[in-house]
């Protein structure tokens, strides 16, 4: 640094200043002027708009043979197109083919829909571009992340000083509670191969891939028997962590779920964290899809026992039906989750820590981060808890009605549901095992192409298994009846 006169010749001044004034000007198209923002978000608003009023009416899945290729005929270019044109090719390439995650008739895998709230919290969160990663500069943004994370732990029955992430999904919260579960065990290198994981086959992959990202791919994982229900069984848990124990191992990890992905199973979490408490393993509750089911009574008394868990991971993006990219990690011990994501550089110096808010950037592996709490809040502000409650009470009820009528269809129907998920599959009498499973995937196939609703499958004990997904807020009892007519048709079409 110099506090010398300027030295620049003027002639090159001119230049320098000249070209500076030029480049302004080419790069004005960034910040447009209050007319075009105007014409920019009419032609957005009348996209959503067409996509909104006709959603009852659109394919929950559609078959498009040219899936979205049209994208690539239209290459990013030196100069800008019109926004009727690139809101055409978005509308026919990128909303039109393939899954619509936004319809009513989506039951398959597990869906939530995308509030248009949260779109408007997505858009107020972009504009102002808060950070969300520090206090220090974002003080609003941080609390109001910290505060969605206090009343989902009060939800969880965590203790109030609880700290969490709100991720981008599922498996990056799962991430951060393996990795922090495994520092709070003092797990180094050397201790991996003899560091036992528990959980069921039932466990979403994400775990398993979460255990192996964290590093302890040597760990050796147990598979626990389950009930006929696909839960847990807790004696065969303190049998196989005992069987552990004698050969010398060290049991330190229990996953249970609240929600299965496949059947919506709710392990008896309950046992297991008296299981977890005696055997000093770290207890993780898998709740992405059924977390949610809490505000609901039937909810609060099946997933009892969560409370005691160490970490537990929720989808907003499920049960709380945010669009895409919202997944919520917390732990009980804030302590933990910190030493595991704590870091500071000399970049950071000038950011320091306030009025008992934890950083984001400091529980989480990210830094700069979207602000991603303002999906959540503003639906929440805006409608309050009750509609989220009655939605989600709605779905269990839609899962009972379903199953009694896949019933009377004639279809064989799987256990009770927990929650909100029913498995069925067409099974003629004397037809063998292949033939059946051949029959459902056929039965996939046709609603698939019919595109009214979709549904996916799964294999449980190797049957092939139909699921029939309540979760999504537009999901409604005519839904139901929908999907009803779509599978008897694929049955006549096919018997
Ligand atoms: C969806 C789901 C996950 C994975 O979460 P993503 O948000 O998809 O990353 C994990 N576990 C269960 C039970 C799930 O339903």
């Amino acid at each position: 640094m110099s506090n010398a006169n300027p030295v620049m010749p003027d002639h090159d001044r001119a230049a320098l200043l000249a070209r500076l004034a030029a480049l302004e000007r080419a790069g004005r198209p960034l910040e447009p002027g209050t007319g075009r923002r105007k014409a920019l978000r009419n032609a957005v608003s009348a996209s959503v708009e067409r996509f909104l009023r006709q959603i009852e009416h659109l394919k929950a899945f559609d078959d498009a043979p040219d899936r979205g290729a049209g994208l690539l005929t239209s290459p990013i270019g030196e100069h800008g197109l019109p926004i009727a044109d690139v809101i055409r090719l978005f509308e026919d390439d990128v909303v039109r083919p393939g899954l619509n995650p936004a319809s009513g008739g989506h039951l398959a895998y597990l869906p939530g829909g995308g509030i248009y709230p949260a779109a408007l919290g997505d858009y107020l969160a972009a504009v102002s571009n808060k950070y969300a990663g520090v206090f220090y500069a974002g003080p609003g943004a941080v609390r109001m992340e910290n505060m969605l994370l206090r009343w989902t732990a009060d939800l969880v029955g965590y203790p109030a000083g609880a700290a969490g992430n709100i991720a981008s999904g599922g498996s990056i919260a799962s991430l951060a509670a393996i990795a922090t579960a495994r520092d709070a065990h003092g797990l180094k290198g050397a201790d991996f191969a003899r560091a036992v994981v528990y959980l069921t086959v039932q466990a979403h992959h994400c775990l398993e891939k979460a255990i192996r990202i964290a590093g302890l791919a040597e760990a050796p994982v147990r598979y626990i028997a389950t009930d006929d229900g696909s839960r847990m069984l807790p004696s065969a848990l303190a049998a196989a962590i005992a069987a552990d124990r004698a050969a010398g191992l060290e049991p330190w990890l229990i996953i249970a779920a609240a929600g299965t992905t496949d059947t919506g199973a709710v392990d008896p979490l309950d046992q297991i964290a008296t299981i977890a408490e005696r055997e000093r393993c770290w207890f993780h509750v898998d709740a992405a899809y059924g977390g949610f089911f809490l505000l609901t009574d039937h909810g609060k008394t099946l997933l009892k026992g969560i409370e005691r868990s160490d970490s537990v991971v929720l989808d907003p993006h499920k049960g709380l039906f945010l669009p895409y990219g919202s997944g919520i990690v917390l732990v009980r011990d804030p302590r933990l989750l910190q030493a595991t994501h704590h870091y500071f550089g000399n970049y950071m110096q000038d950011a320091f820590q306030d009025e008992g808010e934890i950083s984001p950037a400091d529980v989480s592996p990210e830094l700069t981060k979207h602000f991603r709490a303002v999906r959540m809040w503003l639906p929440l502000k805006l409608l309050g808890v009750k509609p989220f409650r009655a939605a989600l009470e709605e779905k269990l009820l839609l899962a009972r009605y379903f199953r009694d009528g896949i019933q009377s269809l004639g279809f064989e129907v799987g256990p009770e549901p927990d929650l909100s998920i029913v498995t069925y599959r067409w099974a003629p009498n004397g037809a063998s095992l292949e033939e059946t499973n051949r029959l459902n995937q056929r039965i996939v196939d046709y609603v698939r192409r019919d595109g009214r609703v979709f549904i996916s499958s799964t294999m449980i004990d190797g049957r092939f298994t139909l699921r029939m997904v309540a979760l999504a807020f537009r999901t409604h009892r005519r839904t139901m009846d929908q999907a009803l007519r779509v599978l008897r048709e694929a049955v006549k079409a096919d018997p």
